[in-house]
């Protein structure tokens, strides 16, 4: 599980998330949902240790990372846009985090074929990113985040970039390989309906607080205030 504990997180003098305390289970889904500038990038980054916290503590587990540099907290991150290495093919992509570590070429070719058939890209693996589509390279983007097992899998808006069709089909794919691959994750999305289809629970926010966190349909049924009902439409 991931627990955020009290996190604050000011910018200067403007303090932009305020005593945050937010329990996410393992093998859960959760969806940080709410409007632009409320926080939610800001929360991603203290998480996988891009920024540093003004208060409070982070757990993975029972382990206390409040303090660990980002490269040892193994988190894989999909960001809305890609940011796929555009000189190299698409399998040196995914096999990237793994090359890095100097796992045995051979081990890295299992595991980098392991994940592309998860995302079912196998017939790519020799193209470029410039030539797949926004939701091929979204795909390279998902297996290169999960490959090396990270602890939690943190997107944000990871389909804004991507027309309508493709954000549907991204939707019930991205949803498919958080449940296979079991992995705790965390989705930030201001939209309403893509946190209501593909999570566990929804955590809405606003101004660097959470107002409510819940099941989908708890929170359609129940919402506790006139901004959630508001938002939820
Ligand atoms: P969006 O949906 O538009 O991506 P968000 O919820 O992800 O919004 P954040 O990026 O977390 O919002 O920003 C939260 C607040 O913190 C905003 O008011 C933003 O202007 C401010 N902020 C973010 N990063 C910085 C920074 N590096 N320096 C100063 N202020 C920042
Ligand atoms: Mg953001």
């Amino acid at each position: 599980r991931i627990l955020l504990d009290k996190f604050s997180k000011s910018f200067g003098d403007v303090r932009v998330i305020e005593d945050m305390t937010l329990e996410v289970n393992d093998g859960e889904m959760l969806a940080l949902l709410g409007p632009s500038g409320c926080g939610k990038s800001t929360t991603l980054f203290a998480i996988c240790g891009i920024h540093k916290v003004s208060g409070g503590r982070i757990f993975f587990g029972e382990r206390d990372m409040t303090d660990v540099p980002s490269q040892e907290r193994n988190v894989g991150v999909v960001f809305q846009s890609y940011a796929l290495y555009p000189h190299m093919t698409v399998a040196e992509n995914i096999a990237f985090p793994l090359r890095i570590r100097k796992l045995p070429e051979a081990e890295v070719k299992r595991q980098m074929e392991e994940m592309a058939r998860l995302v079912h890209i196998e017939e790519l693996l020799g193209r470029r990113p410039a030539e797949l589509s926004g939701g091929q390279q979204q795909r390279v983007a998902l297996a290169r985040a999960l490959v090396r097992r990270p602890n939690v899998l943190l997107l944000d808006e990871p389909l804004a970039n991507l027309d309508a069709k493709l954000r549907l089909e991204m939707r019930s794919e991205i949803r498919r390989i958080q449940l296979e691959t079991g992995i705790t994750a965390i989705l930030v999305t201001h939209d309403q309906v893509e946190a209501m289809s593909m999570c566990d629970r929804i955590a809405i926010m606003n101004a660097g607080r959470i107002i409510q966190i819940a099941t989908p349909q708890e929170m359609y049924r129940n919402p506790r205030t006139a901004f959630v009902a508001g938002f939820l439409g």
